[in-house]
């Protein structure tokens, strides 16, 4: 291709952004999801069913928020929905939930249902197929997760969902007290919500929050977990927690049961915590009285997130006391730096810290785990040949990795054994 014709391709594509307006790119972004999607629906509507993008795709597109998954009603049965398509993953048939691979991508495709009764509080006991949207949509928690839409677009809003959307409101499908005593989780979806989008919870469904908040203490702790982490990550956190507050809804939580105080000492400046780990370390830092190992425990959570939070809350103690430096950051994963950098800069406010620090030191560590040492246990026993071997060998070599780390020695085999020769350590 010759230059000129080059220089005239890229001038066009310039004009061409140009003359696009700023918000028809911006739908064109929206809108990518569904088009992902859109053959999944055609493909369900050649067998003579309805299929409907649903929930909080449509609701999250409305409001042109990032649209996480995309989740897909239909009127085909799942066992239909396995033979149409290719690549099925059958995660929760009996609810009628199915996962449709399509171009390395999920959906996940739900046949029209209604709910029985929630008696394990996990799921409901029992659900029914039907073949038309409506009761589908009723079923649903808050007016703003009822919308639905079809491929072109097209909005079915049968609770008003859309003007809640417009003013900002949270409000259950239906009679509230019933909504929230069939499932007790709604209570802190509608928390978790209002953390999310900044909304307003409607003032009789706050009244209906109020009056069923009871019920929380018999919901599956993991479930709670689950919504609990969403409410903190929110752009809005401080929404949620006025809603907690206000309702006295978190003394019906594990722990804050019995230490009801602490949300009140959580600090005033509060930005997103976007995991739970990063959450239970920051209530432990508030209140240490309740160890971070017992809110692992009544909150059920996993491993990953215990490490996590003890991983956290060293470095914050570390950090309040000595400040930023190798050791503290050699000692974290580089896993958690973002989340120790948020929490810092809420905990410590006055020593603020910011990641690319942590980053720049990281890169400047002369080593980056024990195994990095020019020199290892056996050498040292090639030093003390009488000595047998014992703990002495492990505090000897954190020693010299705290040194090497913090730059008091270099990594070398000569000088790591001239230190061991200068500090001998007691062999016993
Ligand atoms: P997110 O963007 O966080 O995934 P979401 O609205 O998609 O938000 P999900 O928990 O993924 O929330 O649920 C998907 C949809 O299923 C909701 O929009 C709502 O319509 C419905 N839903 C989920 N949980 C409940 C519930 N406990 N009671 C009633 N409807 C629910
Ligand atoms: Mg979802």
């Amino acid at each position: 291709m010759s230059l000129r014709r080059l220089l005239y391709l890229l001038y066009q594509k310039q004009h061409f952004f140009r003359k696009q307006p700023k918000w028809k790119m911006v739908i064109t972004m929206l809108m990518e999801p569904f088009q992902l999607a859109k053959p999944v629906l055609d493909r369900i509507e050649e067998y003579n069913h309805q299929a409907f993008f649903v929930g909080g795709c449509v609701r999250d597109f409305l409001l042109k928020r990032p649209i996480g998954d995309i989740d897909i009603a239909t009127s085909a049965q799942p066992g239909l929905v396995q033979q149409i398509f290719d690549k099925v993953i059958p995660v929760g048939i009996k609810h009628g939930t199915v996962i449709v691979r399509h171009q390395h991508q999920s959906f996940e495709v739900t046949t029209f249902r209604i709910d029985g009764t929630y008696t394990d509080k996990r799921h409901p006991d029992a659900v029914t197929f039907i073949d038309k949207i409506d009761k589908d949509l009723e079923r649903r928690d808050f007016t703003i997760n009822a919308l639905a839409m079809d491929k072109n677009g097209k909005i079915i809003d049968l609770f008003s969902g859309k003007e809640d959307l417009q003013n900002k409101i949270i409000r259950t499908v239906g009679d509230g007290y019933e909504r929230f005593t069939e499932d007790p989780l709604r209570i802190i979806r509608a928390i978790r919500f209002s953390s999310q989008l900044g909304f307003t919870i409607d003032h009789q469904t706050v009244d209906n929050m109020k009056k069923v908040k009871q019920n929380i203490e018999g919901l599956a702790i993991e479930r709670i977990a689950n919504e609990f982490t969403k409410l903190f990550a929110g752009d809005y956190v401080h929404n949620g927690l006025s809603y907690l507050k206000a309702t006295d809804i978190y003394k019906h939580l594990p722990i804050m049961i019995e230490y009801p105080y602490i949300i009140h000492l959580l600090p005033k400046r509060l930005d997103a915590l976007y995991s739970f780990g990063e959450v239970i370390a920051l209530f432990h830092i508030t209140e240490p009285k309740v160890s971070v190992i017992r809110w692992i425990n009544a909150w059920k959570c996993s491993n990953r997130t215990k490490h996590e939070a003890n991983q956290l809350v060293e470095a914050l103690y570390y950090f309040k006391n000595n400040g930023l430096d190798q050791w503290l950051v050699y000692q974290l994963s580089s896993d958690f730096y973002k989340g120790f950098t948020r929490l810092s800069n809420i905990v410590y406010p006055s020593k603020t810290v910011s990641y690319q620090e942590l980053v720049e030191t990281e890169e400047s560590l002369p080593i980056k785990s024990k195994k990095d040492l020019a020199i290892k246990g056996d050498d040292l026993i090639g030093l003390f040949p009488h000595a047998k071997r014992g703990p002495w060998l492990q505090k000897i070599l954190n020693r010299l990795e705290q040194e090497v780390v913090t730059g008091g020695l270099k990594n070398t085999e000569l000088d790591l054994k001239e230190w061991v020769k200068w500090n001998p350590p007691e062999i016993n």
